[in-house]
């Protein structure tokens, strides 16, 4: 099977390619540890789990310049097509098929936001299910979302304060049982400082059969 790439910008911002496509996650390229410029990346789509400004970011600059649509809840979809974002709106169900072996659901989360509800997606490329979480507190329903959905790798915030912390998301891997988990929205400021190694001893404990890929800002995975 095609390896599929996953790549970490900082804070919540992912880059996956795969499939001939390139997708970006929460493109807040701004963020103190990006590796990248906005005006840099060309991907084919862009998804968005909620509105808060360090997620939606640089999304619609990114949309105008590139042509690709922002996938996300209904509401927030028509804020971005109302700012000059090209927009695809759904909700949380799906799929939405972007292509032959690509498709994206967008899931609960539990957390706040201004324009629809905020979501987490799954982002299902090659065979490799991608679970992003957004930015949720923990949620019991993960166990299901595991069931449905058997991601093979979880993208989880650890930061605390908006989100789990590194405990609570160790809880969250043992109920989404992925193959690979991997800590985001941690160390971008002040508040949300963590040590990443905390959560992958907690997943050591509660699922070892789960490895936990700490990455640093630009560095990236290649999974099937
Ligand atoms: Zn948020």
């Amino acid at each position: 099977m095609e390896q599929v790439k996953i790549r970490w910008l900082g804070h919540a911002a992912f880059e996956i390619q795969g499939q001939g496509s390139d997708i970006l996650i929460d493109p807040w390229l701004t963020n103190p540890l990006s590796p990248v410029r906005p005006e840099e990346v060309k991907p084919d789509y862009i998804v968005v789990t909620h509105d808060h400004n360090d997620h939606l970011g640089e999304a619609i600059e990114i949309s105008k310049r590139t042509g690709a649509p922002i996938i996300s809840v209904y509401e927030l979809a028509n804020y971005i097509s109302e700012k000059g974002g090209k927009s695809i709106g759904m909700n949380i169900g799906g799929p939405l098929v972007l292509k032959n072996n690509l498709y994206v659901y967008l899931t609960q989360a539990f957390h706040s936001s201004t324009h629809g509800s905020p979501t987490g997606a799954i982002i299902n490329i090659n065979g490799l299910s991608i679970y992003h979480a957004g930015d949720t507190g923990l949620f019991g329903d993960m166990k299901l979302i595991g069931e449905v959905y058997s991601p093979d790798v979880a993208l989880l915030p650890i930061g605390g304060f908006f989100t789990m912390n590194p405990e609570q998301a160790a809880v969250a891997v043992q109920l989404i049982s992925p193959r690979y988990a991997i800590p985001m929205h941690y160390n971008t400021f002040d508040i949300i400082k963590q040590d990443p190694s905390i959560f992958a001893e907690k997943v050591k404990k509660l699922r070892p059969s789960t490895e936990v890929l700490i990455l640093k800002p630009g560095e990236s995975r290649d999974l099937s």
